[in-house]
């Protein structure tokens, strides 16, 4: 640490399943960070790579810190220590990690710069997310926010909700939360209200997205906010709407708050939002739920092009990028879509059947060695 102390901080990596090809997902620095979490968030991430069928199996990784009572020195000190032990696993045609919850480009540097030093060359495939100066893509960090606004749009479609008008509520405001909401005002919804962890602010008229940003970067937080109304964080998620997006941490929605949800359309911006215990609640309500591995795919999708790019050594034009990763998500959700139809089950298993049914597939086809 600055000071001299030493501290051990606790970091995994884990690969949830190869078979469709090289483990993809991001890493997440918090406190809370367990084995346990980071193994469920792997397997999240097999089944995001194969309902938007990129050539991808799942992993996480996630190291117990609090970065924000970190400096940038001990954050890079941390950052490379954990690069240099998961070396051994990760790698280009291997494990390519990405950012995620309190982890960015900057971060996604530091590691790509880590493996280099080890290999002698840049390697500029190893994780993606990376700034653009060291080829990273256009626009991976507003991908899973317009991911998000993309599936919210033909969800929408299929409930006869229009997004001209459409009152929109967002649990949390980082990247993905911020860039959502732009999308979402851009498209004619009304962001009625958005909270993040220290306070939640509503406004009938609608809150500007880029406002509210400026402010929540200046303080910290959103709460203080003047251009709208400060409400108690603790009845948000009531907050009567249309479209409910859940973009914090996991297990917000649960048996206890489910019944109490005033919105049509949930779009699961976050992974694992709500619990199990919590979904058959808002099915009974006719809720339809766009379930974590469609709705937050965009950032993985954006990731698959910049290691494509990468491997290239050929860069795209943000045109091509939007409107590739638009073809993915819109076809994936009518994949979802029709197998929830016709089977009659909701929106979360159908994602299940059809992405546990690739990767069986793919296990199938592998065969047994030797
Ligand atoms: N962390 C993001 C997720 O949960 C992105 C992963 C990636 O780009 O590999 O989907």
């Amino acid at each position: 640490m600055d000071n001299g102390d030493v501290q051990v901080f606790t970091g995994h990596r884990i690969q949830h399943n190869m078979a469709r090809g090289p483990g993809k997902g991001g890493i997440h620095y918090h406190p809370d960070v367990t084995l346990e979490e980071v193994k469920a968030l792997a397997m999240w991430m097999t089944w995001k790579c194969a309902v938007t069928g990129i050539p991808y199996g799942g992993a996480k990784g996630g190291v117990n810190c609090q970065p924000k009572t970190m400096s940038e020195k001990e954050l890079e000190a941390v950052t490379r220590r954990y690069a240099t032990e998961i070396s051994i696993i990760i790698g280009p045609d291997r494990d390519i990690p990405a950012p995620d919850v309190n982890t960015d480009e900057r971060i996604m540097a530091w590691i790509m710069d880590t493996m280099s030093m080890h290999r002698g060359f840049t390697v500029p495939g190893i994780v993606t997310g990376k700034p653009f100066s060291v080829g990273g893509t256009l626009d991976r960090t507003g991908a899973t926010g317009r991911g998000v606004t993309i599936v919210a749009r033909e969800a929408a479609s299929k409930i006869g909700l229009s997004l001209k008008g459409a009152r929109v509520i967002v649990q949390g405001y980082g990247k993905v939360g911020y860039a959502a909401a732009r999308l979402l005002a851009e498209q004619g919804c009304v962001i009625v209200a958005v909270c993040d962890a220290a306070g939640a602010v509503y406004s009938e008229k609608g809150i500007d997205p880029e406002a509210l940003k400026r402010f929540s970067e200046a303080n910290g937080t959103m709460a203080g906010y003047g251009e709208a109304d400060a409400m108690p964080r603790s009845d948000f998620l009531q907050t009567p709407c249309d479209i409910l997006v859940p973009v914090a941490i996991e297990s917000q929605i649960t048996k206890h708050n489910a019944g109490d949800i005033n919105a049509r359309l949930i779009v699961e911006g976050a992974n694992g939002p709500t619990t199990p215990e919590a979904d058959p609640i808002l099915r009974e309500r006719g809720i339809m739920v766009v379930p974590d591995v469609l709705a937050n795919a965009g950032g993985v999708v954006v990731s698959y092009f910049e290691w494509v790019q990468d491997t290239q050594q050929y860069f795209w034009d943000l045109d091509e990028i939007n409107r590739k990763m638009e073809s993915i998500l819109v076809n994936s959700f009518n994949d979802v879509f029709r197998r929830s139809q016709e089977q009659k089950i909701g929106m979360r298993d159908a994602a299940m059947d059809l992405a546990v049914g690739r990767v069986a597939e793919a296990i199938r086809s592998h065969g047994l060695y030797p």
